[in-house]
């Protein structure tokens, strides 16, 4: 998953051991579409597999193809993508692949969204089938590497199938049990026109199966979205929330709830989101108290993998080695593990962390970098107490 665009910002990384630092360190992510995972390699076996139609016949085609250009077309390849996951295995062999290059950027953890309904009601797929398959992957990813990943099952808001594809994604989830992986109900789509409130009763219902929930809001939309999305369906994470920023009140609340943001900085530039790496909030918005966690959306189709997000960290946002560090710890303290597994991951980012800069010649964080290291002079100061980027939320 190297990047396209992104991996050209690279230039910019001025310090090649802060790139090592950067690319061996331990990483967690919590927001990335297991659609949104699939190589144009594989696209185009599964499309041979199935006897589909794929848009392209070379895999350098494809690629072409899979580069972003517009929403429109954006939608068009996540499209192209789904109609070619029409198996269970086929759901096996994309979390295989997802494992292994999670694997080759030390990801140790990952929540991975899906969108269950749309691929039992396009494809004939059922929901317990394509679990078992991806629960195989899962399976696979575990022993071969010990990678860790938990599902979050994402209803589609603007759906063809209206309120039903929350409804029914949450009558599904409800009777799993925890070993099936899935941790949390998601919501996702079409922001405009789509609010949150009339979802109020199928997050209530996820809650009370004990399920955690989370949403997409303040991305395409603005603060009142993630307002909603706090208020109505107790989200416990928001999803992007990139325009909270525009809500000084907004931020407060989310520095003194400690309700993580997962911000996603290469989708919002290509998207059109943010127009540009120097009007992207992240650092405002970490420098104000919010919990801010770097994932990658779509990095198949953004032609970016997560090491490149930490990459534009540096790059763009003047982040040194100590605010990665704490930014990838947010993530593990900001996910949905049970606790006991929760401190055991960070236990083992913490040691990980500690041999890497020993290993590069680093001050072990915390402790005050001495004057002039290059690797850490770039330290941002968040104004807010350092406690409320400690908060994790229950398990
Ligand atoms: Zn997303």
């Amino acid at each position: 998953m190297s990047g396209h665009g992104v991996s050209s910002d690279r230039a910019t990384v001025a310090d090649h051991a802060l790139d090592g630092f950067l690319v061996a360190m331990p990483k967690a992510e919590l927001h990335v579409h297991l659609e949104g995972t699939v190589q144009p390699r594989t696209v185009l076996a599964l499309a041979r597999r199935h006897g589909i139609d794929a848009p392209a016949q070379s895999e350098a085609d494809l690629a072409a193809f899979f580069r972003f250009r517009d929403f429109p077309h954006f939608i068009e390849v996540y499209m192209r993508v789904c109609e070619c996951l029409r198996h269970p295995d086929d759901f096996a062999l994309v979390v295989r692949e997802l494992g292994e290059e999670a694997a080759s950027q030390n990801i140790r953890y990952l929540e991975v969204h899906f969108n269950p309904e749309p691929h039992v009601r396009k494809r004939g797929l059922t929901f317990d089938g394509m679990l078992d398959g991806m629960n195989r992957g899962r399976a696979a990813v575990r022993s071969r590497w010990g990678i860790e990943m938990r599902w979050i099952a994402d209803g589609v808001r603007d759906a063809e199938s209206g309120l039903r594809s929350v409804t029914r994604t949450v009558d599904w989830m409800a009777r799993l049990d925890p070993r099936d992986g899935v941790v949390a109900l998601g919501l996702g789509g079409d922001e405009v026109g789509h609010p949150p409130a009339p979802f109020a009763p199928a997050f209530r219902a996820a809650r009370a199966a004990g399920l955690h929930v989370v949403a997409h809001a303040g991305e395409t939309t603005g603060p009142e979205t993630i307002w909603s999305s706090l208020r109505d369906l107790a989200a416990e994470r928001i999803g992007h929330g990139v325009r909270a920023v525009d809500d000084p009140a907004l931020v407060a609340h989310l520095a003194a709830t400690g309700v993580p943001l997962e911000l996603c900085p290469t989708s919002n530039l290509r998207t059109g989101v943010v127009p540009d790496a120097a009007r992207h909030p992240f650092r405002r918005l970490d420098e104000a108290g919010a919990v801010v966690t770097v994932n990658s959306d779509d990095p198949a189709l953004f032609g970016a993998s997560l090491t490149d997000e930490y990459r534009l960290l540096v790059g763009a946002f003047g982040y040194g080695a100590d605010g990665l560090e704490r930014i990838s710890l947010n993530a593990v303290r900001s996910s949905f593990l049970p606790e006991p597994e929760k401190l055991d991951l960070l236990t083992r980012f913490h040691e990980e962390f500690r041999a890497l800069r020993l290993r590069l010649g680093l001050p072990t964080r915390p402790g005050a970098p001495p004057a002039g290291d290059p690797l850490t002079s770039q330290e941002p100061r968040p104004k807010a107490a350092p406690g409320t980027h400690r908060r994790s939320l229950r398990p």
